[in-house]
């Protein structure tokens, strides 16, 4: 089955851990070499997330050296990993022995209020790019602002505009509301909330609402389901697999089909749920939601179809 998952984390955590550590070598972390081996996974989006204590003026600095890292890894592990830069780079029907790395970025704090910052990233292979994070940035407010939170900023509509133009996955994961619908309602191309799940099942302000996933479905994105306890359910310590397939349901209930992905937000969060604990254990979904009733195309869709459809309508035509 084509797994494949929209958010990780490991980057920082490579990061942190400096430079005796690579994606093969990596030790308790949520994704590593092997454990994307065992788990089949065929492609995976690493997000570059920039810390707080970069932002202002260090933010595209310490961006830069996770963008380093990304490459560097895929430079070394280059018989297993291949970087995702244009449409049908990845494609289901056909085998490879290589797995997909899509490079995002997770705060537009690393644009420092520039568009030729973010044109910079696209040109160094960046493909996706996480508005905000919880906070307000040039770009915009993340739902970290509470009631108080705008919508996207003169800047931020004009990132959207040219994410559109050069072939960009827009993500709301994080952003505040008013800024989603700020985006949904200017972007020309579909969009996905990368690692978030439905506020109905779990009250925490990063999940979306019903409304909100509707409106994801209808213009042809998707929601990546994310596997943090906190955002799956109201009662995190007992959280497993089961209560991700829960989220998985509703969205299905909600959405349909075409909008549901995977998110796992591995090497992001601090818990996990029993029976997701890393990587190695994704294709546990598989049964679990057999179990309730799902048809195996509709499986292999929310597995990752359907990020997959999105990735290949968004990303640019190879250009030679
Ligand atoms: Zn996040």
């Amino acid at each position: 089955m084509f797994i494949f998952d929209a958010h990780a984390d490991t980057l920082s955590v490579l990061a942190e851990r400096g430079e005796a550590y690579d994606l093969g070598t990596l030790k308790d972390s949520h994704v590593n070499l092997p454990g994307m081996r065992k788990g089949g996974l065929k492609a995976q989006i690493f997000a570059v997330y920039v810390p707080k204590k970069y932002c202002p003026g260090m933010a595209l600095h310490a961006a830069l050296k996770m963008v380093d890292i990304f490459w560097r890894n895929l430079e070394l592990y280059h018989e297993f990993l291949m970087p995702v830069l244009c449409r049908n780079d990845l494609r289901p029907g056909e085998y490879s022995p290589r797995i997909g790395c899509l490079l995002s970025i997770e705060g537009g704090e690393a644009l420092e209020g520039s568009l030729a910052n973010l044109r910079i990233l696209f040109r160094l292979g960046v493909r996706a790019l996480t508005l905000t994070w919880n906070n307000r940035n040039e770009l915009g407010d993340g739902i970290g602002e509470g009631e108080r939170a705008s919508g996207l900023s003169g800047f931020g509509c004009e990132v959207v505009a040219e994410m559109n133009r050069l072939g960009m996955l827009i993500d709301v994961s994080h952003l505040a509301e008013k800024g989603f619908w700020d985006v949904l309602a200017l972007s020309k191309a579909p969009v996905i909330a990368s690692h978030s799940n439905a506020y109905t099942l779990c009250r925490h302000p990063r999940n979306l609402t019903d409304d909100q996933i509707r409106a994801l479905a209808d213009q042809g994105g998707i929601v990546g389901v994310n596997f943090f306890p906190k955002h799956v359910t109201d009662s995190p310590d007992n959280c497993t697999i089961e209560d991700v397939v829960d989220q998985i349901m509703y969205l299905y209930q909600v959405g349909g089909s075409d909008a549901i992905a995977l998110g796992s937000d591995f090497d992001g969060i601090g818990s996990t749920p029993v029976g997701l604990e890393d990587v190695g254990k994704m294709p546990g979904l598989i049964p679990a939601l057999e179990k309730r009733g799902l048809p195996t195309a509709v499986i292999e869709k929310i597995m990752g179809l359907n990020l997959l459809r999105v990735v290949n309508q968004v990303l640019p035509e190879r250009s030679s």
